[in-house]
């Protein structure tokens, strides 16, 4: 069985005295709460400025969150000006990297040959990659959403190994729901996370497949998180606007 993941991704919000401070914040929530995190694991990704703090934070009162970037250099060291690698990720203690966010398919030069790369220095550094992929409002409306998605996901997985296919994260993230407050329904969600199961499993066999979380991002508060995690294929979240509310968040944590 798949142990739920709510993982917080800030985009470029919070300084690391912010960051600090709502992590403490966070863990008091969850503490006073009695959060059991394994039977729901909670991850935050803030920007690279902040992630030197979280991990001495984390590090140091032991908290049993996770946390993990935005992005990632395809290259592993050099005269990349302004680029980070795998390696100083995984030795900052990152567990996950976000991969193929629509925000850096739109803003940088991200396409799916440099997607493809990203996974592999996340994965060659031993960490996990959560790999977003979802249609446009314009793919909805020509009825292409579940080949377009699919489709984004076996681009870039195909010439995966079953071992690297397993360490896999998968965000379903439809761009016409994030920040928009239009949140995909349970049965929109269910049905790109079970077709893009689906595809993995035709890809890579059953074992690789059920054990892949595939998460749904876009517009997720804690109005709709329940309903949504009652989808059998939906296995956690994929959190921006929210996450950036530490006593939302941890409502979101308590419902998962
Ligand atoms: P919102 O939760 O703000 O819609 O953002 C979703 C998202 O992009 C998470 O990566």
């Amino acid at each position: 069985t798949r142990i739920p993941l709510v993982a917080g991704n800030w985009k470029m919000n919070f300084d690391h005295l912010e960051a600090t401070y709502f992590v403490q914040k966070l863990a008091w929530l969850l503490r006073d709460a009695r959060f059991d995190y394994r039977r729901c694991e909670i991850a935050l990704m803030p920007p690279f400025t902040s992630l030197r703090s979280v991990q001495v934070l984390v590090e140091a009162d032991k908290l049993s969150m996770h946390y993990g970037a935005q992005s990632v250099s395809v290259t592993t060291q050099g005269a990349f000006t302004g680029d980070v690698s795998a390696d100083m990720l995984a030795r900052l203690g990152c567990r996950y990297v976000i991969v193929g966010h629509s925000e850096r398919r739109k803003y940088h030069p991200e396409d799916d040959a440099n997607i493809v790369d990203q996974v592999r220095a996340v994965l060659t550094a031993g960490m996990q990659p959560i790999l977003c992929v979802g249609e446009s409002f314009e793919e909805r409306r020509q009825g292409i959403q579940l080949e377009f998605a699919v489709g984004q996901v076996h681009d870039v997985t195909r010439d995966l190994s079953d071992a690297e296919a397993a360490r896999l994260i998968v965000a379903y993230e439809p761009v016409w729901a994030i920040g928009t407050g239009m949140v995909a329904t349970p049965q929109t969600a269910q049905d790109a996370a079970k077709a893009i199961r689906d595809d993995l499993r035709e890809t890579f066999g059953a074992q690789v497949a059920e054990g892949v979380r595939i998460l749904y991002g876009g517009s997720v508060t804690s109005d709709n998180a329940a309903e949504l995690i009652e989808e059998a294929d939906v296995d956690g979240f994929l959190i921006g606007g929210a996450s950036l509310d530490v006593e939302e968040l941890s409502r979101i944590a308590r419902l998962t």
